[in-house]
């Protein structure tokens, strides 16, 4: 069994081991006709149901020809120009490349003893990241697993630093339109759900800061304390980016925290046309970067970076046995005292590998492509009767649903909008995705395929308004 493990005796069979798999990625990459299959989980349980764990196959290459029927032929493939469902990125080479590197070196970034150099990498892709934000010279943060988990560090520190210890006084203010990760971590911090404040959305889906100022007022008025205001730029279903300058001042005037949420709109940060997007951005005490979206790295890649430095040691516990106090004073660098995690993969070296082959404009060409390749899909669906549009996008996502040209009840186009998102998925032939806007269904583009061309976006368009038109009529036969 030692054959299995990774050193110096067994470097030729990782080498091939590797090999194989990914000449095995490579060949799917080549011929996946589509995004995905449509295999239902009914279709595929029994095939996973029917692996026995207990047996194992011995060798890679039955491995991996099992995997081809257990997750391969049927996965969700998001390099393919049809995949415009979630904000989920096509990947870049050489983060792929980092990804190889990280996992086989296995280095982990809670204590300097774990990662060394790995630690500096680290240390010095969030100095970059702070700078391109222009937090200052005290600026640090951490990397994470997740928007979810930054949204929750950031918010832990903005609760310790409200000073507060009735904590049934604290209050978050943030948009209707922000990620769930707001109030989830609300909840997790203890604050109960009445805690955060849901800031109504102007009709380009942007936080009302005339609202915000009100709602700031009350909360004065009323005794409580105004913990923190999340912004968000870039949210989850319109890409809508709130007013940064209008919410910093706010924040300022009420004393509150300002968190950016910028999980998506960060691809700004290396845009070469639309960096202004992020204007005030810079004045946040923290925020949330998910490379994982807009820079093309692969799952994971996060950071939550903050103004002031200090604020971090709300994360810092010692332990004995893996970052004793004294090892602040001998300066070693442990990136465990930032983090919420202790055990930590080396994700920074996927952006490192990135910025180091690409550069960042490299990056920031791509985004500043999908956002072009939405605005260009924003005037199709604009001018096309069959098409209602909801806002212009600002970064790369579009909301809209199919209008039947004979009068329907709002409920029958809801549910014809659901069906022919459901018949598409179960074609395989495209993924989109879908929302809720004033409570109706809508379908949703996220493009984040650089290599997705107006003709996709159009042919996906007539895809479903066939679906749609197919259940119609169908819907017809029967009443
Ligand atoms: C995706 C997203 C998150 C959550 O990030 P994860 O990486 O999925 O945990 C938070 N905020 C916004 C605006 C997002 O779009």
């Amino acid at each position: 069994m030692r054959s299995h493990l990774l050193n110096d005796t067994t470097a030729e069979s990782y080498r091939r081991s590797v090999t194989e798999g990914v000449e095995r990625v490579a060949r799917k990459l080549a011929t996946t006709r589509g995004p995905f299959t449509g295999v239902t989980p009914a279709e595929l349980a029994p095939v996973i149901d029917a692996v026995d764990l207990d047996r194992p196959l011995g060798d890679a290459s039955a491995a991996l020809d099992e995997l081809e029927d257990v997750y391969l032929r049927d996965a969700v493939y998001f390099h393919h120009p049809r995949y415009l469902g979630h904000l989920n990125c096509p990947v870049v080479i050489p983060a792929v490349l980092g990804e190889a590197v990280l996992s086989a070196v296995n280095s982990s970034l809670d204590t300097w003893d774990q990662s060394a150099g790995g630690t500096l990498i680290e240390r010095k892709l969030i100095d970059w990241t702070a700078a391109r934000i222009g937090l200052g010279p005290l600026a640090d943060g951490i990397f994470t697993s997740g928007g979810t988990q930054s949204n929750l560090q950031a918010l832990l520190l903005a609760r310790e630093e409200a000073g507060t210890a009735d904590l049934s006084k604290l209050r978050i203010f943030s948009s209707e339109c922000s990620h769930f990760s707001v109030q989830k971590s609300a909840t997790l911090l203890g604050l109960g759900r009445e805690s955060v404040i849901s800031i109504p959305v102007d009709r380009n889906k942007r936080m009302q800061s005339v609202v915000l100022a009100a709602e700031l007022e009350t909360c004065r008025a009323e005794g409580l304390v105004p913990m923190a205001i999340v912004a968000t730029a870039g949210t989850t279903d319109f890409g809508s980016i709130d007013p940064l300058p209008e919410i910093a001042a706010l924040a300022e005037e009420y004393g509150a925290w300002m968190h950016v949420d910028a999980a998506y709109g960060c691809g700004l940060l290396a845009s070469l046309k639309r960096r202004h997007l992020l204007d005030g951005i810079e004045r946040a005490d923290s925020v949330t970067v998910d490379y994982h979206k807009s820079f093309f790295q692969p799952v994971s890649s996060s950071a939550v970076l903050v103004r002031d430095r200090a604020a971090l040691r709300h994360a810092t516990y010692h332990a004995d046995y893996l970052n004793p106090r004294r090892t602040v004073a001998e300066q070693i660098p442990n990136q465990v005292d930032k983090s919420l995690q202790t055990t930590r993969r080396f994700d920074a070296l996927k952006l490192w590998m990135t910025l180091r082959v690409m550069g960042a404009d490299g990056v920031g060409e791509l985004f500043d492509e999908v956002c072009d390749l939405a605005a260009a899909g924003h005037d199709l669906l604009a001018a096309d009767p069959r098409y209602d549009v909801v806002v212009e996008p600002q970064l790369s996502t579009l909301v809209y649903r199919y209008v039947p040209e004979a009068v329907t009840s709002p409920a029958e186009i809801d549910r014809a909008n659901l069906y022919a998102r459901k018949a598409l998925f179960a074609s395989g032939e495209a993924v989109v995705a879908g929302t809720k806007v004033d409570g109706r269904q809508y379908l949703k583009f996220t493009l984040l395929n650089p290599e997705t061309t107006v003709s996709d976006i159009a042919a996906v368009l007539d895809l479903i308004a066939g679906h749609a038109e197919q259940y119609l009529g169908e819907n017809l036969v029967h009443a």
